[in-house]
């Protein structure tokens, strides 16, 4: 057997206790595994009512079963967690190399839960796991603290999940931060994180992921391959394995580098006027700095805008900060208030339908969802087919190269399994299920 290691790393922070629990083959088979098996045992063990910030409620870190194999795009991982926007499960897909690293150190899946009585961070090395005192770091952006812990371990090559203070402030729009650039965004991952006082989490990993059939992966590498012919693979700062990274390297005024996604400009930049490219590289950068989604404070930065435009936010509410389109400097601002949870960005922090609902003015809320509404029906097969996806580990920028056979045959192959195309919807289908039934009992249609 391959693929998976079948080792499940469960940590509580409020007792510090460490269990390595056994996966067991039959059920991980009906879920596959990252958001399936992941959000499985989310809404076995979280119950409906429980508050999304009680330390009851828990944050799973899911590797996928071809995560960490020589498959093309396979450093993708999740996190799963009750949400705090919603209350319902929310699955949030993470590039970068923390998730390979977590293989190789041995486990599928983190199940983090409880709450830390102080601020900490969580070192695993292999069979080592640690859990240190993070109040040094507490209060500093991603990059600072990422910095500091990677020096305190003495481990440059350590790969590192961490929140900003958007997290630590319980800010709605709060993003765990990987390798720096890699981002878990939406619903509030990163608050709940901050909500179990983890400042981070660190891996490294010395062994590998075993093949079942290798003979039979690299027949079926050879012939998907032929489909990347003609692009140079590039190491710089891509998610583990990829041919393609689709991210690009640039600097802003303030002369930080950072990666930008391909949808920056149209979330940050058409959303907010700001038109040039060097200012919305700093815009971008510090939101991840501050551990913040980019798409959800586009939204309600441009919301309150709106509402500052048609008089719902008087002026004295502003302490003296332009909240206006195109005004690059006065939106930076905001972002730090957003994620100090400082004046008006206490209520921005909690979202564009929060700050819009304050103001009794919901029809101008803007949020990602609303601006993404219009859309081309999509296939129950195609829906199941991009949970399977998600849920093996692979990015779905690589489902217009690979097949559903494809797909099939590369698990059959890691894990020595034998799915049919069907069988394998059929995993997607109940995955999905799962999930809707889930938020179903918390009213989420
Ligand atoms: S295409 Fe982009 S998101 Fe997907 S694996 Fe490559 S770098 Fe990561």
């Amino acid at each position: 057997m391959g693929g998976d290691v079948r080792k499940i790393l469960r940590i509580n922070l409020t007792s510090k206790q460490v269990r390595k629990e056994h996966l067991d083959a039959e059920f991980a088979g009906r879920y596959l595994s990252g958001r399936g098996l992941a959000g499985k045992i989310l809404t076995d063990e979280v119950p409906a009512h429980v508050d999304a910030f009680s330390p009851e409620n828990k944050l799973l870190l899911a590797t996928g079963l071809l995560t960490g194999t020589t498959i093309p795009t396979s450093g993708r991982f999740m996190a799963v967690t009750k949400s705090p926007v919603n209350g319902g499960l929310v699955f949030s897909n993470f590039g970068g190399t923390w998730g390979s690293q977590l293989k190789f150190a041995g486990y599928d899946l983190v199940i983090l839960e409880g709450k830390a009585e102080y601020p900490v961070y969580i070192v695993i090395r292999n069979d080592s796991v640690e859990i240190k005192n993070a109040a040094h770091v507490w209060g500093k952006d991603v990059f600072a603290a990422t910095e500091a812990l990677k020096q305190e371990i003495r481990d440059p090559m350590v790969k590192t999940l961490t929140i900003g203070p958007a997290g630590e402030n319980l800010s709605l729009m709060a993003v765990i931060t990987n390798d720096l650039n890699h981002v878990a965004g939406r619903s509030g991952v990163g608050a709940v994180m901050g909500s179990k006082n983890l400042k981070a989490i660190m891996v490294r990993g010395t062994g590998k992921v075993e093949t079942a059939d290798p003979v039979a992966l690299k027949r079926i590498l050879t012939d998907a391959l032929q489909k990347f012919k003609g692009i140079k693979w590039s190491k710089d700062d891509a998610c583990f394995q990829c041919p393609f990274p689709c991210g690009h390297r640039s600097k802003g005024k303030r002369g930080e580098a950072l990666d930008s996604e391909q949808s920056l400009a149209p979330e940050l930049g058409s959303n907010l006027g700001i038109y040039d490219g060097q200012a919305l590289q700093d815009v971008s950068a510090l939101c991840n700095r501050l551990g913040l989604d980019q798409a959800a404070v586009s939204s309600v930065i441009a919301t309150g805008i709106e509402l500052v435009r048609r008089g719902y936010i008087k002026p004295e509410e502003l302490d003296g900060i332009p909240l206006e389109f195109g005004n690059s400097q006065g939106i930076l601002e905001w972002i730090e208030k957003i994620a100090y949870s400082e004046g008006l960005g206490v209520k921005m922090g909690l979202g564009s339908k929060h700050l819009a609902a304050s103001y009794d003015a919901l029809d101008i809320s803007e949020t990602p969802k609303k601006r993404k509404r219009a859309k081309t029906p999509v296939s129950e097969d195609l829906r199941d087919l991009t949970v399977v996806i998600d849920s093996v580990g692979l990015c779905l920028f690589t489902s217009g190269t690979f097949s559903l056979s494809d797909y099939t045959e590369l698990v059959n192959a890691v894990i020595g399994s034998k799915y049919a195309n069907e069988e394998l919807l059929a995993c997607g289908a109940q995955i999905r299920n799962n999930e809707r039934l889930y938020n179903l009992s918390v009213g989420q249609n």
